[in-house]
């Protein structure tokens, strides 16, 4: 049997709905032997965030070398890095270990407002991270940060991806239309072409770690060899069944559907 590998570099998410417990449980139902390299731990449920303890950089260090020397990955993704050193070590360790198939996932504050990213981590997030994505995929929000732009119409999300690509030097950037009103269109712009990745709205609150799992089912299609503009859209209509068929736990905002 030949097993494709996806590693995700993030942070631990306690209530399991997000973070490297949803990026696993992604890989596991794309069919992908999924591994972690944990930058965080939080102490989370559906509720919010209660606490968060940073791993050390060398704890993450040591957890990417046991990976890439022994199992290797056909694909990575990063998720919450926290603080810039963070950022700058999983970078050099991504361009080390010659890692193509990166699909960066800049998140920076969780839906009830805790700060996952250092503010003074922007620039690193931009220099030393967005140069060696196969992909990144920020919210609208998220997009404002990395471009400085104003984004709120469909031409600003394109104009935004095209920042990313041609000034910042990621190969693809997907902006993900779910902060707008109306079916949630996300933009791909891979350098030359838009594709735009269309879905219908559920409304709901349960839509906690849907970046999360969006992006680790991008980076399982990618570890399979999928082109970046399939990954995409098997990865549009995961997300898309993950919200529609809510498990509805927890008192606060609940996670996504794994199974769906
Ligand atoms: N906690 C961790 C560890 C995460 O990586 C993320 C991902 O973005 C979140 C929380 C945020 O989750 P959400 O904003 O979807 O609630």
């Amino acid at each position: 049997m030949v097993i494709s590998k996806a590693l995700t570099i993030a942070g631990s998410d306690s209530g399991g709905g997000a973070g490297i417990q949803a990026d696993l449980k992604t890989f596991q139902m794309l069919d992908v032997f999924g591994m972690s390299a944990i930058t965080a731990v939080t102490a989370q449920n559906t509720l919010g965030v209660h606490g968060i303890y940073d791993i050390p950089l060398e704890g993450i260090e040591k957890q990417i070398q046991a990976i890439l020397s022994d199992l290797g990955a056909d694909a990575a993704k990063t998720g919450m890095l926290s603080q810039p050193e963070v950022i700058e070590l999983v970078a050099d360790c991504i361009r080390k270990a010659g890692l193509r198939r990166l699909v960066v996932d800049p998140v920076m504050v969780s839906k009830g407002g805790a700060r996952l990213l250092a503010e003074n981590a922007q620039d690193a997030l931009r220099q030393k991270l967005l140069p060696l994505a196969a992909v990144v995929t920020p919210n609208i929000p998220e997009a404002e940060v990395i471009t400085g732009m104003t984004v709120s119409s469909l031409e600003d999300m394109k104009q935004a991806a095209v920042r990313i690509v041609k000034e910042l030097g990621a190969s693809a950037a997907i902006v993900k239309g779910g902060h707008r009103s109306g079916d949630p269109t996300d933009v791909l712009y891979d350098g030359e072409s838009f594709h735009l990745l269309t879905g219908e709205r559920y409304e709901t609150r349960h839509t906690h770690g849907t970046g999360c799992t969006f992006s680790a089912a991008i980076c399982a299609e990618l570890a399979k060899g999928k082109p970046l503009l399939e990954a995409a859209h098997t990865a549009k209509r995961f997300i898309t069944l993950a919200i529609r068929h809510e498990l509805g736990i927890g008192g606060g905002h609940g996670p996504t559907n794994h199974w769906a």
